[in-house]
């Protein structure tokens, strides 16, 4: 018998359907189940590997009912954001806008519209894809993931969330709520790059970058690394070498230069070699930073 690993309009395996109205319902069926189950939030990455038997889940949990998890709401300690925000809202979002423009021009890049208006943010980070675009602006904002699981709510950093490719810090019956994104630094520039094969495509490699300016000379700076390691990465080497200088061309070349120094690309990946995703870190991670530059020397 052929087995068809196409991605085509047909879901090839059977499964049982469950749609929870509360978090304790649906965190009970996922302990229930465990290993055999998979939550839907978007579909837009499960239903595909279903299709292609690349997910063979016997239990489907739809989480869509469950109510609050699509907020964003600012809070004093920074954007609040539920798991089962769209894509597309952070794209559109005015607060998002104005507070951390960072997530929507992320937001933006991801696929289509129509992806877009699928995809949550949550299914987003829970794919543990080394090039989610939504994983590299969390991480150079240093946000807090919230999960839930039968012993009540927890909460780590993103940076101790990804594990490496395919792999999170989700245990049995626990999944994401939502997450907490820290308000960049007062007068930060942020940018976000990304390259892929087309611009509906995943990305190649992504990077993101907050800097801040204080008396001309670069204050703080983070850059996350997308799609060039195992799991999305800090650039430590390259904030380091920037911070506390004046961001001149040359301090700028400088502290690209440790950016291959940050990245494991792999041999085995498709679409590009390990060569290319780290001249193309290095060279995206300079394009991020100078236009975030330039946003923050926009600061009065
Ligand atoms: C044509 C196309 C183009 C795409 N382009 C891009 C792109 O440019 N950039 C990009 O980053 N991605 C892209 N994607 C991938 C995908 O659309 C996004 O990663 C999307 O954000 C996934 O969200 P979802 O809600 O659809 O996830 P789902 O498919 O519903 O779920 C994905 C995984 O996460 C788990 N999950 C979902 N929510 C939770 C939760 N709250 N807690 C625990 N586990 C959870 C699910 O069990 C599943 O294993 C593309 C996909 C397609 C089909």
């Amino acid at each position: 018998m052929t087995i068809n690993k196409v991605n085509t309009h047909i879901v090839p395996i059977e499964f049982e359907y469950h749609v929870p109205g509360s978090l304790d319902e649906a965190v009970g069926l996922l302990e229930k189940y465990g290993g055999e189950a998979q939550i839907l939030a978007g579909g837009t990455d499960l239903i595909p590997q279903m299709k292609q038997r690349k997910a063979e889940p016997k239990h489907v949990i739809n989480i869509k009912g469950i109510p609050g998890f699509a907020c964003i709401e600012e809070t004093p300690e920074g954007v609040k954001i539920g798991a089962l925000a769209k894509l597309r809202a952070i794209e559109l979002s005015p607060q998002i806008k104005e507070k951390i423009p960072l997530l929507s021009e992320a937001a933006g890049s991801i696929g289509s519209v129509q992806i877009r208006n699928l995809g949550t943010v949550g299914g987003n980070i829970c794919t543990a894809s080394p090039s989610a675009d939504m994983a590299t602006p969390l991480l150079a904002l240093d946000a807090t993931v919230h999960i839930y699981s039968r012993d009540g709510a927890k909460a780590c950093s993103i940076a101790e969330f990804f594990q490496g490719r395919g792999d999170v810090n989700l245990g049995r019956g626990e999944f994401i709520t939502g997450f907490t994104v820290p308000y960049p630094p007062v007068g930060a520039g942020t940018a976000f790059e990304k390259v892929g094969w087309t611009t509906f495509d995943i990305a190649t490699v992504n990077v993101a970058a907050v800097v801040t300016l204080k008396g001309g000379k670069v204050d703080h700076c983070s850059i996350a690394l997308g799609a060039c390691s195992p799991a999305p990465v800090r650039g430590v080497l390259a904030e380091a070498a920037l911070i506390g200088k004046e961001p001149s061309a040359e301090a700028l070349e400088e502290a690209v230069e440790f950016i291959a120094a940050c990245v494991e690309p792999r041999e085995r990946w498709r679409r590009a070699p390990p060569e290319y995703r780290r001249r193309s870190s290095k060279a995206l991670a300079m394009d991020a930073l100078t236009r975030s530059i330039e946003r923050a020397r926009r600061f009065p």
